[in-house]
């Protein structure tokens, strides 16, 4: 059974539809990158995926279970276990890079203050920042705020991790070091579904890549299959 299964998706804003009959399925471990135009509706399929969006038709499956019928306690149940990563790392900005790391683990799991600080500290150092624990979001580069805002997801625990092209707000030197971090948590073997216009990072990283076009998955296959056609 697929983690994730896409069933006749559709999502229209009045009458524009920009989402129009997907079904692709993700199987646990993979990485899918999903690339295509800006306009296409790759922002709006993966906020879908979190029901950030409401899809106006359509099905989509977590583990065989429709998530679009969840009530309020299995949707924020759903969201530990699917996190997202967003272009503009939405950090809380008032709060130092371990508290930001914190504070679901203790909202949400009720760990303690020195458990949820001892859990934060190893995220940290899995992202190479753990001297930067006790500083401000403000402090740190855009290359480091994203990978604090990966490790932040990484906090609840997830089975599935979405990222919304979570390299296009970086200065260009700050790109490779969070596709590096990208990278490790694939072949640690996470289930990502990556909205990206990294085409190196596809090629080398994606299992799937989903080529959208105008609401539509076009091609789904294999980056050879997608990159290197005749
Ligand atoms: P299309 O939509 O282009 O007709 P599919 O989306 O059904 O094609 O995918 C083509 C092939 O790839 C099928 O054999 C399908 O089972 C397989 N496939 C689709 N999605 C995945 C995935 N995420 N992982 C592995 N195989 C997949
Ligand atoms: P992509 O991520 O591929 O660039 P988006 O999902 O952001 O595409 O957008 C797909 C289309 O949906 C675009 O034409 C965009 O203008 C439209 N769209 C996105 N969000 C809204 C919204 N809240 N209201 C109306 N139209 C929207």
């Amino acid at each position: 059974q697929p983690i994730l299964a896409i069933q006749h998706l559709e999502k229209k804003y009045g009458t524009t539809n920009v989402l129009k009959d997907i079904n692709e399925v993700v199987a646990e471990g993979q990485v899918i990158c999903v690339i295509g135009p800006s306009g296409a509706g790759k922002s709006t399929f993966l906020r879908c995926l979190n029901l950030l969006e409401q899809p106006t038709s359509g099905e989509i499956l977590y583990k065989g279970e429709n998530i679009t019928r969840f009530d309020r306690t299995q949707l924020s149940q759903y969201r530990e276990k699917v996190g997202m990563v967003f272009q503009n790392f939405n950090l809380f900005p008032n709060m130092t890079v371990a508290q930001n790391l914190m504070l679901a683990p203790q909202r949400v799991k009720k760990e303690s203050e020195g458990d949820a600080r001892k859990s934060a500290l190893l995220l940290l150092d899995r992202v190479g920042l753990r001297k930067m624990a006790d500083r401000y979001p403000e402090q740190l580069s855009g290359g480091q705020k994203q990978r604090v805002a990966i490790a932040r997801a990484l906090a609840m625990n997830p089975e599935v991790l979405l990222f919304d092209e979570p390299t296009s707000a970086l200065d260009p030197e700050m790109v490779g070091e969070v596709l590096q971090v990208m990278q490790e948590l694939a072949e640690d073997g996470m289930t990502m579904v990556v909205v990206t216009h990294e085409m190196g990072f596809a090629k080398k990283a994606a299992d799937r890549v989903w080529f959208m076009a105008d609401g539509y998955v076009q091609e789904n296959g294999t980056p050879q299959q997608v990159f290197d056609q005749p």
